[in-house]
Parts: C-alpha cells; structure tokens; sequence
C-alpha cells in the first residue's frame, strides 16, 4: 500500500539508530533540549510533551512556560529545568535559556501575537527547531517564518498540512504522501505527517518517504501529538538528523501505544510480549 518510493524502517533499523549513552556521556553531551510549549490554559500539554521529552533520554530538559503550566510540571517531572514566562517582561529569549541543542515549539503554547514573537525568537537561532500544533497555526499566518536556515521539523496532521498548504484535510488524507513532499519543498523542512500511518517527508523532496506502521487506532486522542513532539525533540537534540528522529520517534511512539494498549487482557498480553520481543531482542546490553 505504500509507492516504491517510500520506506518503512524496521524493528533492527530503529534499534541501530536509538542514541545510547556511553562512559563518556555528560547531561550535556547527552543533549539539551528546550521546550517552548503550554500556557496556563493549556497545561497538560506543556506535561504530556515534557513527559515525552524526559523519556527520550535527552541529558536535560529545559522548559519555557507560564506558571501555572510550570507548577503542573515541576509536581511531575523535578528534573526539568523551568524558565517562567509573565505577560510583561521576564527573561531574555531565548538567549537566557542557556546551553540549549534543540527546541520543540507549539503544543499548548498559543497563538497570540506574543506567542507568535517567541516562536519567531526560537525559529530565528541556529538550532534545530520541532514545531507543532500552535506553533503550526502560527507559521500558516506568518509564512515569512519559513524557509530557515537551520534544521527545521514540522509535524502536523492533515488538518494543519491542510492550513499550511492552503488544501482541502480531505484531499491531504487522500493523497498524503505527495502533501508531505510538498510541504517539505515550499517550507524547506522535514515533515512529518501523522494520521493511521505516520509519513515523513525530508527536506528538499528528494530523499524517499519514511513511512511508519507501528501506530494504533488507540493513539487517536487529545494528548498523543505532544507526547510524540517533546519525544522527537528529545531525539533531536541527542544530535540524530531530522528524518532519522522523526521516523525513529514515530516507530517508538507507535510501539509504544501498542504495548500500552496490550496491556492487561489475556489477548493484550500476547501482543505485548510479541512485540517486546520484536523489538528488543537481540539489542545490546539493553
Ligand atoms: P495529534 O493529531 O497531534 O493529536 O496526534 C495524534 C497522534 O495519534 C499522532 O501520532 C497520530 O499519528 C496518531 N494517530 C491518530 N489517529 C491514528 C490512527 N487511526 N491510527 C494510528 N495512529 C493514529
Ligand atoms: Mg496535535
């Protein structure tokens, strides 16, 4: 079902690509990530996408958001630096984020001008940048945010490709390998199109399509998309290249889900342990 083009990585490729730390691993070495997400209406997903950055194994998350969403997550994750944004002033951005390798920016973070005036700050550095969701509706009303120079991720669903691109979600849907591609050309990034299959897109359009099946029908609910964010980001800024991170995370994310999913019933445990068993076995040292 998939074109001769695209292809599906495999249970032993993505284990080859999975960073590891090594004796000579620090926290920053390992790779510091930066979060620009959530609000204090939108709390959960500066969480979820928080979660999904702290078990990708980055050296350090630093998290950039407004307080209520920051006391949300300091309860949950401890470990997480937290730099709080006010509606006037505050700090520097993001000069005064220090040490930072890779963003994610969007999820929860708003779309109001200020918003707007962050993500352009992140977007205007020469890191590697994820942006999703609000960070999306952002840049389909600011398009002169893109094309950057610097490595750039977008990870939407039909829905937001649909808005970038200025289509129909239907007709992205239908045809959504030849959308990817083309919103990897005209923005001049990697994109990653999620739905029951997850695409991605590298940037310039001629390298072939990834295509990830590890999914379930159960990841389609509020929430799922930060995760896979803040999950992406982590990989990112682990030092792996945009199209190696986004399949790498799909995979994961999709895995994931479908040992979430097995768990408990007779049936759930069978699925769990084949595939555990897919994926782990054999790995090193793991
Ligand atoms: P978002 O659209 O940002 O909420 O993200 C939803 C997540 O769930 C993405 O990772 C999608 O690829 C995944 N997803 C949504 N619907 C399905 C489905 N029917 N089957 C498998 N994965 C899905
Ligand atoms: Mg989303």
């Amino acid at each position: 079902d998939k074109p001769p083009d695209a292809r599906a990585p495999q249970a032993g490729d993505i284990a080859e690509l999975i960073p590891r730390p090594t004796a000579e691993s620090d926290k920053y070495r390992r790779g510091v990530l930066g979060l620009l997400v959530g609000s204090d209406r939108y709390t959960g997903a500066a969480l979820l996408a928080t979660g999904g950055a702290v078990h990708g194994g980055a050296g350090m998350v630093r998290l950039v958001t407004f307080p209520v969403a920051a006391a949300a997550v300091r309860q949950v994750h401890p470990e997480v630096v937290i730099t709080e944004l006010s509606g006037a002033g505050g700090p520097r951005f993001p000069q005064d984020v220090g040490r930072v390798q890779a963003w994610v920016a969007g999820p929860g973070m708003g779309t109001d001008e200020e918003a707007a005036r962050r993500l352009a700050a992140v977007l205007a550095t020469s890191l590697p940048v994820l942006v999703d969701a609000d960070g999306l509706t952002l840049i389909a009303s600011h398009r002169e945010m893109l094309p950057r120079a610097a490595p750039t991720l977008l990870t939407p669903h039909a829905g937001e490709l649909g808005r970038l691109l200025g289509a129909d979600p239907a007709d992205v849907e239908e045809r959504r390998l030849e959308h990817a591609r083309r919103a990897a050309i005209s923005f001049g990034a990697c994109v990653l199109l999620k739905g029951s299959t997850t695409v991605v897109a590298p940037p310039g359009g001629i390298d072939p399509v990834l295509v990830n099946t590890t999914g379930t029908p159960w990841l389609a609910t509020a929430g799922t998309g930060d995760v896979l964010a803040g999950l992406a980001g982590a990989l990112l800024a682990q030092g792996m290249l945009l199209p190696q991170a986004a399949i790498t995370a799909a995979y994961l994310h999709g895995l994931a889900a479908r040992l979430a999913a097995a768990g408990g019933s007779a049936d759930g445990d069978w699925a769990g342990r084949h595939w555990a068993g897919r994926h782990w076995a054999g790995r090193d040292g793991a």
